[in-house]
């Protein structure tokens, strides 16, 4: 008896996970009314680089990626008005847990977990809604930090996590990087090699049919970076010089061709 009621209750907790996961799939991706993003500043170091950063930061500063993406999604056919709004929410005192990149499957496991309530904890400030999409972006000081770990945007709970830079000169670097992770809560999977950093060929190319092949002017915004010639990749300096790829427009169901 016992046995079969903890059965029942296991089935019920995975449909209802395999339900919302569905649910948050279909309804982030049929591009029929306005997706939600919330975009929360959060203080990496607690130094006054970011502090000062934080509380200079507007909408306007961040406007970029909701053009681009807006702008993207009209050139593939998504026929409403806007596709996306990108909001600024205020600063979120807690820190994100950190995920160990070298760390075993159920501590990933724990971790999307965790992430996931950490969201939900911190994405509600008084009088604001709710947005659909949660990316929590890090400012760390770049005057001790010369390398940020990296950034992570998980489908499956709708939520990013983005390592970034607190200094003015850095923000449309930091705003591609947000919108890399936006796209991959929509489904969107990376275009470059992990270990050579090189776009993936033609995925991970912004103009694959271009003759000559190099160099590429424009990066893909799911490769991160364009190729000058086969063995050198620069990143792109703003969402000026990014643009949505035939591949993953299909992933986050802008277009049908494959
Ligand atoms: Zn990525």
């Amino acid at each position: 008896m016992w046995r079969k009621l903890r059965i029942a209750i296991l089935l019920f907790i995975l449909a209802v996970a395999v339900y919302s996961n569905w649910y948050d799939r279909l309804s982030t991706t049929d591009w029929d009314e306005t997706l939600w993003i919330g975009v929360f500043p959060v203080n990496a170091d607690d130094g006054a680089a970011g502090e000062s950063y934080i509380a200079s930061l507007t909408t306007e500063r961040i406007a970029d990626i909701e053009r681009f993406i807006n702008e993207e999604a009209h050139r593939y056919g998504v026929a409403i008005d806007r596709p996306v709004r990108v909001d600024l929410y205020p600063e979120v005192a807690e820190k994100p847990p950190l995920l160990d990149a070298d760390g075993s499957m159920l501590a990933t496991m724990w971790w999307s977990l965790r992430i996931r309530m950490y969201a939900r904890r911190n994405s509600q400030p008084p009088g604001r809604p709710r947005p659909q999409i949660r990316i929590f972006v890090m400012f760390h000081d770049p005057s001790f930090t010369r390398s940020v770990p990296h950034s992570v945007g998980l489908q499956r709970g709708l939520v990013g996590v983005v390592h970034a830079y607190a200094e003015r000169a850095m923000t449309p670097a930091n705003n591609v990087v947000i919108a890399h992770e936006v796209l991959h809560t929509l489904g969107a999977s990376d275009k470059y090699d992990i270990a050579s950093l090189a776009p993936l060929y033609p995925a991970g190319y912004a103009e694959p049919e271009r003759e000559p092949r190099y160099p590429q002017a424009l990066t893909e915004i799911m490769a991160g970076r364009h190729a000058l010639d086969a063995h050198t990749f620069e990143m792109p300096a703003s969402l000026a010089e990014v643009v949505v790829g035939e591949a993953t427009a299909h992933e986050i169901r802008w277009s049908d061709v494959p």
